[in-house]
C-alpha cells in the first residue's frame, strides 16, 4: 500500500485525501494543527510545523511520494523533501506562486497580460510608482489569501499610508481595473507533459472572498473560454509544472472587445474548482493524485452543469451573534444538493467552513435552486438572479 503524503491540512488536503484513499491510498498529513481538517481523516498525521526536520524526516519516512495542499509551505521544505521522494508541484514553481512581484514576471514570459503594476520594496521605488497605477490595489507580495494583506488606494498620500500599515513588506501595486466579470482555469500536468484542463469557471468574489462559481460559465464566449484554458496551459507548461495548477483571470472591456487579464494562480486544487467532485468525471483532487503518481491524465468532462456555493463561517453566527448550526435539513431537500463541511473546530466570520453544490438538468435549473438555498440560507443572491 503506498502511502501519498500531503503539506498542509486545510479543507484542500482533506478532499486530497479522500480521492486518495478512494484510489486505495495510504495518508499522511503534515500540519501543526492537532485538529487540522485533513489531519482528522488521514491514516497518519505529522504534528509539526513545516520547516521543521524532524516532521519532514517523519514524512519521508510514511510517504511514497508528497504533494502540497498550499502555496506557503517553505519552499525549501519542499526542496528538501525531494532530495528523497518524487514530490509535486516542485520547490522551485511553488517559490513563483508564492510571491506576486515573481507571479507576475512568470505571466509576461508565458506571453499572458497581467494588470499594470509595479513592484514596491524600497522608499525610493514606492516615491518612483507612476500615476497611471492609480487607483490602484496594493498588495503585499507574500502570504496573501481572502482579500487579505490588500489595501485599496486612490490617491500617492493613501498609497503611502497603506505601504505603512502593510508593515513596509515587499508589496505590489496594481491598477484597478473595470472589471467585467472574473473566471478561473484549472489544468493538471503530468511528469511526461501532458496537459489537461477542467472548463472555465465564472467565480463571484465578495469582499475579496470567492462566494459562487458557475459552469459552463454563463457570461463567456466560447472562444474566451478557450483562450484562458489556452494561456493556463502556457503558464503552466513555460515553468515546467507538475501538478493541478489554477489560474484566476479578470475580464476586462476593451474598445476592441473583451480582454483576458491573469490576476493570479495556485499550485493545488482550487475553491472555484470544488464542483468538480460532484459535476466531472474526474475531480481536481484525483488529478492531483494521478499527477503525483504519474498516472494517466485524462480529459474531465463535465457531466452536470452546476453551481457552487461557499459556505462561510457567517452562516454559523444569527443576527444577536449567537452561534448556531445552520439548518440544512430544508436544502437537502432539493434536488441536486452536495452539502460539503470540512469539519472545522469553530466558525468565525469569514472562515470557509465548507461549500454546496448544486447540480440539475440545466445551468438555469441550477441556478432556480441555487437561489432557493440562498433564500434558505439568508445569503446574498447577486450573481444569480
Ligand atoms: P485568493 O483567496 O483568491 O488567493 P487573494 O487575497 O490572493 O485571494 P486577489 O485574487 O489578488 O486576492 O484579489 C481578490 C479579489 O479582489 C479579486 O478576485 C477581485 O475581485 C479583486 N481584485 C484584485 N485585484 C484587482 C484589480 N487589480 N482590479 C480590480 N479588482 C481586483
Ligand atoms: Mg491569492
Ligand atoms: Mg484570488
Amino acid at each position: 500500500h503506498a502511502t501519498l503524503g500531503v503539506m498542509g491540512g486545510g479543507q484542500l488536503g482533506r478532499m486530497f485525501v479522500h480521492a486518495a484513499q478512494a484510489m486505495g491510498y495510504r495518508t499522511a498529513v503534515l500540519d501543526p494543527d492537532s485538529a487540522s481538517p485533513a489531519g482528522l481523516v488521514s491514516h497518519q498525521h505529522v504534528r509539526t510545523a513545516y520547516a521543521d526536520a524532524d516532521g519532514l524526516a517523519a514524512l519521508i519516512e510514511s510517504a511514497d511520494a508528497i504533494t502540497t495542499e498550499f502555496e506557503n509551505v517553505p519552499a525549501v521544505a519542499l526542496r528538501a523533501l525531494a532530495e528523497r521522494r518524487p514530490v509535486a508541484p516542485s520547490g522551485d514553481v511553488v517559490a513563483i506562486c508564492q510571491d506576486r512581484a515573481a507571479e507576475k514576471a512568470h505571466f509576461v514570459a508565458a506571453g499572458v497580460a497581467c494588470a499594470p503594476y509595479a513592484v514596491i520594496e524600497t522608499a525610493e521605488q514606492l516615491a518612483a510608482v507612476p500615476d497611471a497605477l492609480l487607483p490602484g490595489i496594493l498588495k503585499t507580495a507574500r502570504l496573501g489569501y481572502d482579500g487579505k494583506g490588500q489595501i485599496g488606494v486612490a490617491t500617492r498620500e493613501e498609497l503611502i499610508a497603506a505601504w505603512a500599515l502593510l508593515g513596509q513588506v515587499p508589496c505590489v501595486l496594481e491598477q484597478r481595473l473595470a472589471l467585467h466579470l472574473e473566471l478561473s482555469v484549472i489544468v493538471a500536468r503530468g511528469a511526461d507533459g501532458a496537459l489537461v484542463n477542467f472548463p472555465v469557471q465564472q467565480n463571484l468574489h465578495r469582499d475579496g472572498i470567492l462566494a459562487v462559481t458557475q459552469v459552463p460559465a454563463p457570461d463567456v464566449s466560447p472562444a474566451l473560454a478557450e483562450e484562458a484554458a489556452r494561456c493556463a496551459g502556457q503558464i503552466a507548461a513555460q515553468m515546467g509544472y507538475v501538478g493541478v495548477l489554477c489560474v484566476e483571470f479578470f475580464v476586462v472591456r476593451t474598445e476592441s472587445g473583451l480582454r483576458l487579464v491573469a490576476n493570479e494562480m495556485a499550485p493545488r486544487p482550487h475553491n472555484s474548482g470544488h464542483y468538480t467532485i460532484d459535476a466531472c468525471d474526474v475531480s481536481q483532487f484525483e488529478l492531483q493524485v494521478r499527477t503525483l503518481t504519474a498516472l494517466p491524465l485524462v480529459a474531465p468532462r463535465l457531466h452536470s452543469p452546476c453551481v457552487m456555493l461557499n459556505l462561510l463561517g457567517d452562516l454559523w453566527f444569527d443576527a444577536e451573534g449567537r452561534e448556531r448550526t445552520p439548518c440544512w435539513d430544508a436544502v437537502l431537500a432539493l434536488p441536486g444538493t452536495h452539502l460539503h463541511l470540512y469539519g472545522k473546530a469553530s466558525a468565525r466570520p469569514g472562515r470557509k467552513m465548507g461549500h454546496l453544490t448544486l447540480t440539475g438538468a440545466s445551468l438555469a435549473t441550477v441556478r432556480a435552486t441555487a437561489l432557493r438555498v440562498c433564500s434558505l440560507l439568508g445569503l446574498p443572491s447577486d450573481g444569480l438572479v
